[in-house]
């Protein structure tokens, strides 16, 4: 999972505002970020930190010019600088795509690759159209899965997203510039209020001249991804117009209108099961109260790829407060269940604090399928709902929980209010758009 960001600024250096766009994708990876700017000297430029951590002031100096891009990443940030016959250009990247086969291909026809980054072979096919739009065209032809990129040439900025707009990409303007990013709070942080999102399959350029469409990639069906409003995307995100925060709620009213427990508070597991236990709040009338401190230093659990660390982060992030929880029979509430490592982990610590009951709601509809468009869950025996055969009381058990819920699939997607066909669910159905 990674996220993407550029700007361009009519009349001071780029560096300031770019790193500000990219710190507030974070949530997105924090494992590395890699930035890029018009005037570079720097030659490194992925660097294997947070933003903040990685870029310092001294890069000021090293990173000039008025147009830059930005990319971050749960892994090695995607990003590419690279020489062809149509000039230099470096590119980020957001996605999941057919690299495999696409740099076996390239290599027979004797292509060499320098970097193991998919942005590269998604460069080298850009390299060869006739210039970066027919560049753009071309790639899409041969890539399959999900991508949202970024250009950066001598031209300016370019940016696109795959056909069926499976990634969320925003582009706005404000007084003195314009930026693109992964999602709509980069640039309302940075008062680019004015923003729209980039439609599936549009090549949009940026230049001072402003944000013009110089391209398109049709496809019949979207596919916007569903797991965005449920789980990966910021609460005050707003994809396809849609903010994520409300969708939770209406989620959470949803588990509520199925529900006739019997509990004596509700409680989220912070901060993504937030919205969906305002929600539940809402519709139950049963009081709200938190159960955990959240260690806001802690990175998301499930990013890292070695479960030690996973674990580990797991149990640093989420620190129980005892007042809220004795005696008491507690519904809490999560955007989702994955391994169910963290959900049994919580479950022990609040019975271990004294709760009477422990009941999950959980918000997304069961996941059964891995992903194959981000870089979340990668196989079906990851999962608990197919380690359980499928079946929610096993899983409950397999939690020690008093109770478990998840929404249905109908009550999620009315939640989101884009029609089933917009949208992908295929880590909740096992049926993919592509
Ligand atoms: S499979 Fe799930 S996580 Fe992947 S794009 Fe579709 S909805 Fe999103």
């Amino acid at each position: 999972m990674g996220g993407i960001s550029g700007v361009y600024l009519h009349n001071k250096e780029c560096f300031d505002t770019l790193i500000q766009l990219t710190f507030h994708l974070q949530h997105r990876g924090a494992e590395s970020a890699a930035i890029d700017t018009s005037a570079a000297v720097a030659k490194e430029k992925i660097r294997p930190d947070e933003v903040k951590k990685g870029f310092s002031e001294e890069d000021r100096n090293h990173f000039k010019g008025k147009y830059g891009v930005g990319s971050v990443s749960g892994g090695t940030a995607e990003f590419v600088n690279l020489y062809s016959s149509m000039g230099e250009f470096s590119i980020v990247f957001d996605g999941q795509i057919n690299s495999r086969g696409l740099k076996k291909e390239l290599m027979s026809s004797g292509e060499s690759f320098s970097t193991r980054q998919d942005a590269e072979v998604l460069g080298r096919l850009i390299s060869k159209g006739d210039d970066i739009v027919d560049g753009i065209k071309k790639m899409n032809e041969r890539v399959k899965g999900s991508y949202s990129l970024g250009i950066l040439n001598n031209d300016g900025l370019y940016l696109t997203r795959d056909p069926y707009g499976i990634p969320p990409l925003v582009v706005g303007k404000k007084e003195g510039g314009y930026a693109f990013a992964s999602e709509s709070p980069s640039l309302t942080e940075l008062d680019f209020e004015d923003f729209r999102d980039v439609k599936p399959g549009e090549i949009l350029k940026i230049n001072e001249d402003g944000i013009k469409q110089v391209g398109m990639n049709e496809s019949e069906r979207h596919a916007h991804c569903a797991f965005e409003w449920g789980y990966t995307s910021r609460p005050d995100s707003i994809i396809e117009g849609i903010e994520v925060m409300q969708v939770r709620r209406r989620a959470g009213k949803h588990l509520a209108v199925n529900d006739d427990l019997e509990a004596d508070r509700v409680g989220s597991v912070p901060m993504s099961g937030r919205g969906y236990t305002e929600g539940y709040q809402e519709e139950s009338g049963l009081p709200q109260q938190s159960y955990f401190y959240l260690n806001r230093w802690s990175g998301r659990s499930y990013i890292p790829k070695d479960s030690e660390i996973r674990e580990q982060k797991a149990s640093e992030k989420l620190s129980p407060i005892q007042g809220s929880i004795r005696d008491k029979r507690l519904v809490v509430v999560d955007d989702s269940i994955v391994r169910g490592n963290q959900m049994l982990r919580l479950r022990n610590v609040l019975k271990g604090k004294g709760a009477k009951e422990v009941h999950a709601r959980i918000g997304c509809p069961p996941l059964r399928a891995p992903c194959p468009y981000t870089s979340t869950t990668k196989k079906y025996s990851d999962l608990i709902f197919n380690r359980s055969n499928g079946n929610i009381e096993e899983i409950a058990r397999e939690l020690n929980l008093n109770s478990l819920k998840y929404n249905k699939i109908d009550d999620f997607v009315k939640a989101i209010g884009l029609p089933k066909e917009e949208l992908c669910l295929g880590c909740f159905m096992d049926e993919y758009p592509t």
